[in-house]
């Protein structure tokens, strides 16, 4: 595909799409019923689609018996990690196979022309992006992952906490499953705010943002504190009631759903003419820049509220140039 006609590459070789990116037409006013029916089937598909299917693939394949979760025993908490670990590898593995090792579409759609791959670093456990991040994301957030599934199973198995049947209220649970992406959105933006205050920045969030050109293996690169964090969002279910499956979705949206923001590419061509959007493009921003979007696509638009939004365009820009010039000039009084 021709990239040119979705956006512009600048003399570095690195590529933006055109025009700004939009959040949910949710929040537009007078809400336009006809934007938000057209917006309605890129947010089911393919991306949450995908963590549905996953979340009942995992529900009536791979977790064990009620009985079984009643107890917390080693044997199935290794199994889930085993699954957990073996489904990340197969699921990132296939973007990364093919857009970062076949580099099947070379450098097409490509925010940053450089592959992380051919620019060794310091920052990085034995210098390399790739190495660290997969072992960070495999022996620190994986099986962190796994201790918030373990724990949320455990309390439903044993009636700790209420146990909604789809038989019982199917239109609450359906309607639970369509906000659950904006409940990721809503915790991993406060969370995500959070560590990047100074010192938790420096502490914690820090091992994330080594890499300023993220890969797939970026998006569980994260120091323990964040792992767990961020995957602790499915204990909203243990608040709200709800059901396992739906928790599972709200583990899946965030464990599988990382990868959607570390792509790198605005598109992933699957043929010749066909591509699918990544929806990369608002936290490639954020690793460029920092101080910006820190949720996710604008769903629940807390950046703009919070005036930490960039939109991709050249006001985007200055707005956060902007604010980055004043909190510049308030440190200096400071002083
Ligand atoms: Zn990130
Ligand atoms: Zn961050």
């Amino acid at each position: 595909m021709d990239d040119l006609k979705y956006g512009v590459r600048d003399k570095r070789g690195d590529w933006k799409p055109n025009g700004r990116i939009e959040g949910a037409p949710l929040w537009n006013w007078p809400p336009r019923l006809p934007k938000i029916l057209a917006w309605l089937p890129g947010y089911i598909w393919p991306w949450n689609a995908f963590h549905m299917f996953t979340a009942l693939l995992y529900w009536f394949y791979i977790v064990p018996s009620v009985e079984t979760m009643k107890t917390i025993s080693w044997g199935w908490a290794l199994w889930l990690y085993a699954v957990n670990a073996a489904a990340i590898l197969v699921f990132y593995g296939i973007f990364e196979l093919r857009y970062y090792i076949k580099r099947a579409q070379a450098t097409r759609f490509k925010y940053n022309h450089k592959f992380p791959a051919d620019a060794p670093s310091d920052v990085f456990w034995f210098q390399s992006q790739n190495l660290d991040n997969f072992l960070r994301s495999f022996f620190i957030t994986i099986p962190l992952w796994t201790v918030v599934e373990v724990i949320f199973l455990w309390c439903f198995a044993n009636g700790y906490v209420p146990w909604v049947g789809w038989q019982d209220h199917p239109v609450y649970l359906a309607a639970l499953v369509l906000i659950a992406p904006a409940i990721h959105e809503v915790h991993f933006f406060f969370i995500h705010r959070l560590i990047h205050w100074g010192p938790l920045y420096r502490w914690i969030h820090s091992v994330h943002h080594n890499s300023i050109n993220p890969s797939p293996w970026s998006s569980l690169s994260m120091h323990p504190v964040e792992g767990f964090l961020y995957h602790a969002v499915a204990f909203w279910h243990l608040v709200i009631p709800s059901n396992p499956i739906v928790a599972l979705f709200q583990l899946h949206v965030a464990g599988f759903g990382a990868v959607n923001g570390h792509l790198g590419f605005d598109k992933l061509e699957v043929t010749k003419d066909t591509a699918v959007n990544s929806h990369a493009y608002t936290h490639y921003l954020h690793h460029k820049y920092f101080e910006v979007n820190y949720g996710g696509d604008g769903l629940i638009p807390l950046d703009k509220w919070f005036g930490t939004w960039h939109d991709g365009t050249r006001e985007g820009e200055a707005m956060m140039d902007a604010r980055f010039q004043k909190k510049k000039e308030r440190m200096n009084a400071r002083v």
